[in-house]
């Protein structure tokens, strides 16, 4: 199957999941995760209306910002955990950090974005299971982390983002889904200039929009299988 074919089937489950959800069909948005993808790939998505693009790391980012400059109107975000060594690279390359996950790396990014005369978009990670192996803020630490960063001048709290325990029970990821959505609710008055709820990857995101997503993180149901990581 083609990427313009894969991209095609992904938008349209996703639109009959805003359907059964009695969402508007456009009520979720689509960032296809290109970690591993050449660019020449990612062109093909770009040439079937693929806008918005996520990386897990800086480097990647950077680079496949680079190799697709040519092409107007791309949004690249960060949605992997952030080292705040690489901070200042990150708030030059990328258009929104996702993955935020601790004050202290809000207060760098705050200095960095301040220095820089920016103020840059950012989502929370919420571990909302509670994973050791999982970055993200534990949800009894989120007010805390949201109000925080509502009060950074340079930052501009844009919503949160979450990768839920990948269940076998496709109950078990409702119900996260859910107590994410819950808590999207009651943060909604730290919202800044939008106010996203991301969830659901390739194996899940129907069930993220029926539980409230507006935005769905997919790379494989669109790119294929991924090679591991050399
Ligand atoms: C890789 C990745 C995705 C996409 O995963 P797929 O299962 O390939 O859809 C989404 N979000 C994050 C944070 C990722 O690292």
């Amino acid at each position: 199957m083609t990427i313009a074919a894969s991209l095609a089937e992904v938008r349209e489950r996703m639109a009959a999941a805003c359907r059964r959800a009695g969402r508007a069909p456009q009520a979720a948005r689509l960032m296809a995760v290109t970690k591993t993808v050449a660019p020449e790939r990612i062109a093909e998505a770009i040439a079937a209306g693929q806008a918005l693009f996520g990386e897990n790391r800086v480097q990647e980012l950077e680079a496949k910002r680079q190799a697709l400059a040519g092409r107007a109107g791309l949004e690249w975000h960060l949605i992997g955990h952030l080292q705040s060594n690489k901070a200042a690279r990150a708030l030059a390359a990328a258009d929104s950090m996702d993955s935020l996950d601790s004050p202290a790396l809000a207060a760098r990014l705050e200095r960095l974005a301040a220095a820089a005369g920016k103020r840059w978009p950012v989502m929370i990670e919420v571990n909302v299971a509670g994973e050791p192996q999982k970055a993200g803020v534990a949800p009894a630490a989120l007010p805390a982390l949201a109000e925080a960063v509502a009060a950074s001048p340079h930052l501009d709290l844009c919503g949160i983002m979450a990768i839920p325990p990948e269940a076998a029970d496709p109950e078990a990821s409702r119900g996260h889904f859910a107590s994410l959505r819950a808590m999207w609710d009651r943060m909604k008055s730290y919202a800044g200039t939008r106010w996203e709820l991301s969830m659901g990857m390739s194996h899940d995101f129907e069930d993220a929009i029926e539980e409230g997503a507006t935005l769905v993180r997919v790379g494989s149901a669109i790119f294929g299988a991924r090679a591991p990581r050399t």
